[in-house]
């Protein structure tokens, strides 16, 4: 991707030294004869060929940048790009995903679905007037990556065995945890899947159905038709379900039902927005849940993050990353860290693709006791790691010693850049 060859910089002389308006360009159906249509074609198969989650086009004073989002960080694009091709490119995209071009002082949003010759995209568009003109987002929908199976989620052999247990328990409520893109659809996937026989009835309620699991039935949030995760569950739990995945407990009335129909011999399945375990069960009694009805339900959370995976490619021995972590310290031998020297098949960042890090709290008998004398956070969070709570921290940290990711990228992930 380094360069792109020059392909895209040869794209953009073609689409300045064309007399032809951003209207004509556009809607012209010769398509692929226009240098336009191939300079935006060319921006987006970038994206899918760097395997990007996202596109960023933005208006600068005096020019405009590219950015793609790989691995979760944004990568810009080496060149600053003229402004005099920035209209008549967003124009394109525009038309590409039936938005409106006429009104460039609102905030617009579109969808286009992208043929290449190796497959398509689902692409969603987003634009919203800024400073200098027009700033535009696309979104690059890859769903077929969310298919995971549990062997495939990035767990410890330990953690591994915990979320077996936990999801194939015959009854009971099991939460992923984490913030947006933190891959808690995978790992609600990969335990549906697991759980895929013909003997049980699983039901789904999502928003929206992010993968196709065949043998389970998927129900589809609509704000149009009234369908909330709420009704939909209420639904399902007429439907003779077996086990049921809740997209999101996002509010009080969803959480109640989820409670009860764990209480009646369901096995439930959600994600929670939430820090980590401790404050997942805190999040649900704010929501107004009952602590006892959380404590006859709840028997794990598996709070999750993502973080960048070294490159093979170029990973070396990192002789200056230094623990800070006293009791791990006092532990061990002097452990080996490693970074990423940074080559191409990284584009110089040292990382290549991504994995998760987990923390798996079990709710265990005096855990119960502790949320049914609604003990505070700190005292609940103490308790976890005196029983042996794996942290987040601490599987990155193992993680790290292993060479999977970088000490400052789990800092990073778990306590932002600062
Ligand atoms: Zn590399």
């Amino acid at each position: 991707m380094q360069g792109d060859d020059g392909r895209l910089h040869h794209l953009m002389n073609q689409v300045l030294h064309s007399n032809r308006d951003m209207a004509e360009d556009g809607r012209l159906s010769v398509g692929e004869q226009v240098p336009i249509v191939k300079l935006a074609n060319r921006i987006i198969e970038i994206g899918i060929e760097a395997k990007a989650s996202d596109i960023h086009l933005e208006p600068l004073k005096d020019g405009f940048r590219l950015r793609y989002r790989l691995d979760g960080i944004l990568w810009q694009w080496p060149e600053i790009f003229p402004r005099r091709a920035y209209e008549r490119l967003i124009g394109r995209l525009k038309i590409m995903a039936n938005m409106d071009t006429s009104d460039r002082r609102k905030p617009a949003d579109g969808h286009l679905r992208y043929r290449y010759p190796n497959g398509q995209m689902d692409i969603r568009a987003a634009s919203i007037p800024v400073k200098h003109g027009e700033s535009m987002v696309l979104r690059l929908m890859r769903n077929e990556e969310e298919l995971r199976s549990i062997e495939e989620l990035g767990f410890t052999p330990e953690n591994e065995a915990l979320f077996r247990r936990l999801v194939h328990a015959p009854s009971g409520m099991v939460i992923v945890s984490g913030p947006m893109n933190s891959g808690k659809s995978s790992s609600l996937y990969a335990a549906l899947q697991s759980l895929n026989v013909t003997s049980r009835h699983i039901m789904t309620i999502e928003d929206p159905v992010e993968c196709e699991l065949d043998g389970v039935n998927q129900v589809e949030v609509s704000v149009k038709t009234g369908l909330s995760f709420a009704a939909g569950l209420r639904a399902a739990l007429r439907l003779d379900a077996n086990c049921l995945m809740v997209g999101e407990i996002r509010d009080p009335e969803t959480a109640q039902i989820a409670i009860r129909a764990a209480l009646t011999g369901h096995m439930l399945l959600t994600t929670v927005h939430a820090e980590d375990s401790v404050s997942t069960i805190f999040r649900l009694l704010e929501m107004g849940v009952a602590p006892f009805m959380l404590a006859a339900t709840l028997s794990g959370v598996v709070a999750q993050r993502l973080v960048r995976r070294l490159c093979p490619y170029c990973q070396e021995e990192d002789t200056e990353a230094e623990l800070d972590d006293e009791e791990i310290k006092a532990g061990a031998s002097p452990p080996t860290f490693y970074r990423g020297r940074g080559c191409d098949q990284c584009r110089q960042t040292g990382f290549l693709g991504r994995l998760a890090i987990h923390e798996i709290l079990t709710v265990t008998p005096p855990l119960k006791e502790a949320i049914l004398a609604r003990r505070n956070i700190e005292e609940v969070r103490r308790m976890a790691k005196e029983a042996g709570l794996q942290t987040l921290y601490k599987d990155g940290l193992e993680k790290a010693l292993l060479g999977l990711t970088t000490l400052s990228e789990v800092r990073r992930v778990l306590y932002g850049d600062g």
